[in-house]
C-alpha cells in the first residue's frame, strides 16, 4: 500500500468511526495521541472498529446480527455468548480489536454447543437456585443417602490459591473438570478475583457465595485434611457400592499431593466422587493433561478438543476477561507503548531465587537468546552513522519483571549505541512490584494486566516454569521461545529454545499408570501428552502437528 492509499484510507476510517470515539474512549485513549501520526497499528484497530460501527448501525443491539465476519471475530469465533452488557466488562467484546489477526485456531463445533449447555446448566443451579439451595442443605449432613442420579445440580468448587498465573491455571482446569462430570463450576472470590475477573457465564454468577457453609474452613484445607479424597480411601470410608456417601469431598491437587489423592485420576475413581454433590478442589496446577491420560473421558475430550493442544487457549479467552479497572491498565499501556510499534516482542523474566534479582546470569542469557535468534539487533560499538534514506523499524520490547534491573540494562543499552540494523528499540516495563505479593489488589490487578500485554505481543519470551508465562502464551495463541532454568547462576546452553506447543504445563502429574495399576512414565502413554520443554518431568499436551 502506498502512503497516498495508506492515508486516504485512514481517512475514510477516521470519517467513519467518528462518533464511536465518543463510545469507545473509556476504554481507548485515541485522544492521548490525536496529534500524532497514525501508524498501521492504529489504522488496524480502526478498520475493525469502523467495520464494527457500520453494523451495529444496521440496527444490531447486541452485535450478534453483524456482518459474519465482523461477529465472527467478536465473539472470538462463538466461543462468547452474545446478551452480555457490553459496558459492565468492556474487554469481552473488545479483546478482538488488539489482536492483529483472528486466532487461526477455530474451536470446534462441539465445544461451542457444550459450552451453551454448560451455560444453560448453570443458570439453573447458580447461587441461589432453587437446586442451589437444595443442595447447600445437604452439606448440614455429613453423609447422604446418594445415588449417581439423586442430584440434579453437583458442584466443583475451586479454592483461590497461589499466584496469580497458578490461578487462572487451575481455574480453567476445574472449569475442563465440571463439564467433563457435569458439575457446575463456583469459584471462592478470595481476596480479589471479582477485582480481576468479569462474570464469564451469562445471567448468573460464578462467584461462590460468601454464606457458603465451608467457606471459613477454606484456608485449612490441606494434605492432612480427613474429608479429602485421599485420606478418606486410606480410612476405606469410601465404598462404591454403599449408598451412603459424604455430602462433600475436599480434593487435594496441591504439588504436596500424595499417591492416594493423585488417584482421582484415575476412571475408577470417578464413579465414588461422581455420587458426592459438592467437591471442594485446591490446586496449584495445571492438571489438564492427565484428564487426557483418563480413557473414560477421551473421547469426549476427542471430541470437544479436536486439535489438543488448544484447550488453554480457548478456555482461556472464553474464561478470563479483564474486569475494567484492569482493561484500563492494558490499553493505556497498549495505546502508548506499544500500538505504534512495526513490531512488539514481550520477554517475561521470572527468577525463582531468593529475590528477585537483577542477576548477571539472567541478563546475560537474555541477551544470548534474543541475538542468537535475532529477535533484537546487536548495537554497533562503532557508532557508525545510519544511511538516512532508509527508514528505520521500530520495536517495541514489553519487558514484565518484579525487578527493573534487565529492563534498565536492555534500555542503557540501546540508547548509549545504535544498532547495526539501524532498526530502533523502544524498551518498555509496566511496574517492578520487587516481590510477590499475592492477593494484593493493585499488585494483583498489575500482573494480571501484564499476564494480557504480553499475550498480545508478536513474539514472545518466556521463562521456565512460570505460569505467568503459561497464561500469557495461551490467551494469545503463541508458541514463545523458553529461557530454560538456569542452574548454579550459569547460563543455560542452549539459552532458549521454542515451545513444542502452546500449552501450560502440569507441573506435579502423577507418575501412575491406572490401568495396570503400577508406577509408569505419563509421558509415554498416549502421542499427545508429552514431557514439557522446561521441566523435564512435567506434562503438556501436544498435537500430532507439533514437531516433536
Ligand atoms: P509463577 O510463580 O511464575 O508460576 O506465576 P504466578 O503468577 O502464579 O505467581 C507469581 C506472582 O508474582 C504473580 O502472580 C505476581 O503477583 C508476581 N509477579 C511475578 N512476576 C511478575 C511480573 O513480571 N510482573 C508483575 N506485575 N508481577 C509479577
Amino acid at each position: 500500500m502506498t502512503s497516498y492509499q495508506l492515508s486516504t484510507k485512514i481517512l475514510a476510517i477516521c470519517l467513519i468511526s467518528l462518533p464511536l470515539f465518543v463510545a469507545f474512549r473509556l476504554s481507548l485513549p485515541f485522544s492521548s495521541f490525536s496529534n500524532q501520526t497514525l501508524s498501521l497499528a492504529d489504522a488496524r484497530v480502526l478498520d475493525k472498529v469502523s467495520r464494527n460501527d457500520s453494523s451495529l448501525a444496521q440496527g444490531s443491539e447486541d452485535g450478534y446480527s453483524q456482518s459474519s465476519s465482523v461477529s465472527e471475530d467478536k465473539f472470538l469465533g462463538g466461543l462468547l455468548p452474545p446478551g452480555f452488557n457490553e459496558g459492565s466488562c468492556v474487554s469481552r467484546y473488545q479483546s478482538w480489536l488488539y489482536h492483529k489477526k483472528p486466532s487461526p485456531h477455530k474451536p470446534s463445533p462441539y465445544l461451542l454447543s457444550r459450552l451453551r449447555a454448560y451455560e444453560d446448566l448453570h443458570k439453573r443451579c447458580g447461587p441461589y437456585t432453587k437446586s442451589y439451595n437444595k443442595t447447600i442443605k445437604q452439606l448440614r449432613s455429613r453423609n447422604i443417602v446418594s445415588s449417581a442420579e439423586s442430584s440434579e445440580c453437583k458442584y466443583v468448587v475451586w479454592v483461590s490459591f497461589s499466584g496469580l498465573g497458578n490461578r487462572i491455571l487451575t481455574v480453567a482446569s476445574a472449569f475442563l473438570y465440571a463439564i467433563l462430570t457435569n458439575r457446575v463450576l463456583l469459584i471462592d472470590p478470595g481476596k480479589d478475583m471479582p477485582d480481576l475477573f468479569c462474570e464469564p457465564f451469562p445471567e448468573t454468577s460464578w462467584l461462590l457465595p460468601t454464606n457458603f457453609p465451608l467457606k471459613r474452613r477454606f484456608d485449612k484445607f490441606n494434605q492432612k485434611t480427613p474429608n479429602s479424597y485421599g485420606n478418606m480411601l486410606k480410612r476405606n470410608k469410601l465404598n462404591a457400592s454403599s449408598e451412603l456417601f459424604p455430602s462433600y469431598l475436599y480434593l487435594h491437587l496441591v504439588h504436596d499431593y500424595d499417591d492416594h489423592d493423585r488417584l482421582i485420576f484415575c476412571d475408577q475413581h470417578q464413579t465414588p466422587m461422581n455420587r458426592v454433590p459438592w467437591l471442594i478442589m485446591k490446586s496449584d496446577n495445571y492438571f489438564v493433561p492427565s484428564l487426557f491420560l483418563s480413557p473414560s473421558f477421551d473421547q469426549e475430550l476427542s471430541r470437544l478438543f479436536p486439535d489438543k493442544a488448544t484447550v488453554f487457549h480457548h478456555l482461556s479467552r472464553y474464561l478470563f476477561h479483564p474486569s475494567n479497572q484492569v482493561w484500563g491498565l492494558i490499553t493505556r499501556y497498549y495505546w502508548t507503548y506499544l500500538a505504534k510499534a512495526d513490531e512488539t516482542i514481550g520477554i517475561q523474566i521470572r527468577v525463582f531465587e531468593s529475590s528477585s534479582g537483577p542477576y548477571q546470569h539472567v541478563m546475560d542469557q537474555i541477551l544470548a537468546c534474543t541475538l542468537k535468534q535475532n529477535l533484537l539487533p546487536e548495537v554497533d560499538q562503532q557508532e557508525s552513522s545510519a544511511d538516512p534514506s532508509v527508514k528505520p523499524k521500530s520495536k517495541a520490547i514489553l519487558m514484565t519483571s518484579l525487578s527493573s534491573g534487565y529492563f534498565e540494562n536492555l534500555r542503557n543499552m540501546y540508547w548509549e549505541h545504535p544498532t547495526v540494523t539501524g532498526d530502533l528499540i523502544g524498551i518498555y516495563q509496566p511496574s517492578h512490584e520487587e516481590y510477590q505479593q499475592t492477593e494484593k489488589q493493585s499488585h494483583d490487578r498489575k500482573a494480571w494486566a501484564e499476564m494480557y500485554l504480553l499475550s498480545l505481543t508478536d513474539v514472545l519470551i518466556t521463562s521456565a516454569w512460570s505460569t505467568f508465562g503459561y497464561v500469557a502464551q495461551g490467551l494469545g495463541g503463541l508458541k514463545p521461545l523458553i529461557l530454560f532454568k538456569p542452574e548454579n547462576r550459569t547460563v543455560p546452553d542452549p539459552p532458549c529454545g521454542r515451545v513444542i506447543s502452546m500449552e501450560p504445563c502440569f507441573h506435579a502429574p502423577p507418575n501412575y499408570d491406572c490401568k495396570a495399576k503400577t508406577g509408569a512414565d505419563p509421558g509415554n502413554l498416549v502421542p499427545h501428552v508429552r514431557h514439557c520443554e522446561d521441566m523435564s518431568w512435567g506434562l503438556k499436551l501436544v498435537d500430532r502437528h507439533d514437531d516433536i
